[in-house]
């Protein structure tokens, strides 16, 4: 019987991270003070984040090493299994050219690809000596991912976490505490951000943006204190490379290459993470895969929000940062991929969409849901609803070939399991899911009160 899962050994684990930046024909455009609007200095960024963290943000290596004590609990999950959908493609009755695969990133023991960052971030806050860390979660795996990081390094962690998430979410709430960590609903009264936004609105669900806010704010208030972020940020893709790497291998061990290879998109961390490597094939002249970034419908920053320098939060505490966004107070729709409710994208994945070196498509929840059914019916694992998404976006694909009478081999990232997020199977089970219409005027609303700065 042949093995269906691609493993690499230990021996042949990735040792280094790779930067994209260091190959990109048109370098990000630098992030911005929000008070005086010139490029931001580290020491302010070191201020928020952590030192190690922003001297890899604004790194222009290719390579670089992955430590050794984050190698040893990389190994803990790693290497992740890449793994031909068989099933699925059997359920789609697609012709043999076609063939899907995926990488399977929700075997960490947070359920997604979110530890392969928390894990370096907070090796470099214990080796910098501090030991308060604060972040904000949306779907509540970066917060998982983070609690479950600092407690292996001895740090401790204050989460804030999106309201409706917290309350749709216990589970993710108690594995949190489970590692040690505190969590708070935002917005909440814990903070001058999170007051403000319940004085104006005392049920006001939350977004990411506001719990950045409110945890940004904490660490301003506190000098031994320093702020992570899951996404977005250039240090925080880097380290997501690691799946794109081994997934390179991993093709490489079967004999195969993609001609697509698909992630799903909130801030452009598991999208960047895999596809990365791959583009560094295509921009040195060897390879032409596409690589695909998916996102929510009501949430689509990629394919309808506009390139312009904005804040990573609601409250505009944050550098500006030049990326494609719905304008900061964008408030996306309470979809259940929370992890995928961003109102913008990191500035190298904007700058490379900008170049049009790879390709955004948006996806409706129920399709994605129904997406997510049939790879649970078939490869027996209950997907994220927001890795629902890359399937949907695969599919298509598949689809698409076979309409063309091409073959065509295709790679998606499942980003994370949907164990502790059945409540959006049930909703859709029960047929309660729906669809959400964003109008142009809507988005017009948040973007055009942006400053014109580029
Ligand atoms: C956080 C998350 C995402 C989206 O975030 P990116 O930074 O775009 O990767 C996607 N899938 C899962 C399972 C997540 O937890």
């Amino acid at each position: 019987m042949k093995t269906k899962k691609i493993v690499l050994p230990d021996s042949e684990l990735p040792r280094q991270w790779y930067n994209i930046v260091a190959d990109m024909p048109n370098k990000p455009l630098p992030l911005l003070h929000p008070g005086t609007k010139q490029p931001v200095t580290k020491e302010l960024m070191n201020r928020i984040f952590v030192e190690e963290l922003v001297n890899q943000e604004m790194s222009t290596e290719r390579w670089i090493d992955i430590p050794e004590p984050v190698q040893d609990v990389y190994k803990i999950w790693r290497c992740t299994p890449m793994a031909r959908a068989t099933q699925l493609e059997k359920a789609l009755d697609l012709p043999a050219g076609i063939k899907i695969y995926f990488k399977n990133e929700s075997v960490s023991p947070a359920g997604s690809h979110k530890p392969n960052s928390a894990v370096a971030q907070a090796y470099y806050a214990s080796k910098q000596g501090l030991h308060r860390m604060t972040t904000e979660t949306g779907g509540g795996q970066w917060g998982s991912a983070m609690a479950m990081a600092a407690e292996m390094f001895g740090l401790d962690l204050r989460v804030y976490m999106v309201k409706v998430s917290f309350n749709q979410k216990p589970y993710r709430k108690m594995m949190m505490n489970t590692w040690g960590a505190d969590v708070f609903a935002s917005p909440s009264d814990t903070t001058e951000v999170g007051r403000a936004m319940l004085a104006a609105n005392p049920d006001d669900g939350g977004t990411l943006g506001g719990a950045i806010s409110e945890a940004v704010e904490l660490v301003m208030k506190n000098e031994d204190a320093r702020y992570c972020l899951g996404s977005v940020l250039n240090h925080v893709i880097l380290h997501q490379t690691i799946i794109g790497e081994e997934a390179m291998r991993q093709m490489e061990m079967v004999g195969d290459y993609p001609d697509v290879v698909i992630g799903c998109f909130g801030g452009g961390s598991n999208f960047g993470g895999i596809a990365f490597p791959f583009l560094r094939e295509n921009l040195a002249g060897r390879r032409k895969t596409r690589l695909i970034a998916a996102e929510p419908t009501c949430c689509p920053k990629l394919t309808r929000g506009e390139f312009q320098y904005d804040h990573g939060d609601s409250a505009g505490l944050t550098p500006l940062i030049p990326m494609f966004t719905l304008g900061h107070a964008f408030h996306p729709a309470d979809i259940h991929a929370g992890g995928l409710r961003y109102h913008g994208a990191g500035s190298t994945v904007s700058q490379l969409l900008k170049d049009g070196l790879f390709e955004a498509v948006d996806i409706e929840q129920v399709e994605s849901l129904a997406a997510g059914v049939l790879f649970a019916k078939t490869e027996g694992i209950i997907p994220a609803p927001e890795s629902t998404h890359a399937i949907y976006a695969a599919i298509c694909e598949a689809r698409a070939a076979q309409e063309a009478g091409e073959s065509r081999t295709i790679v998606f990232n499942l980003s994370g399991h949907g164990m502790i997020d059945l409540y959006a199977y049930e909703q859709y089970l029960s047929g309660a899911l729906k669809n959400y219409v964003l109008t142009d005027a809507e988005i017009a609303k948040t973007v055009s009160v942006l400053e014109k700065l580029i």
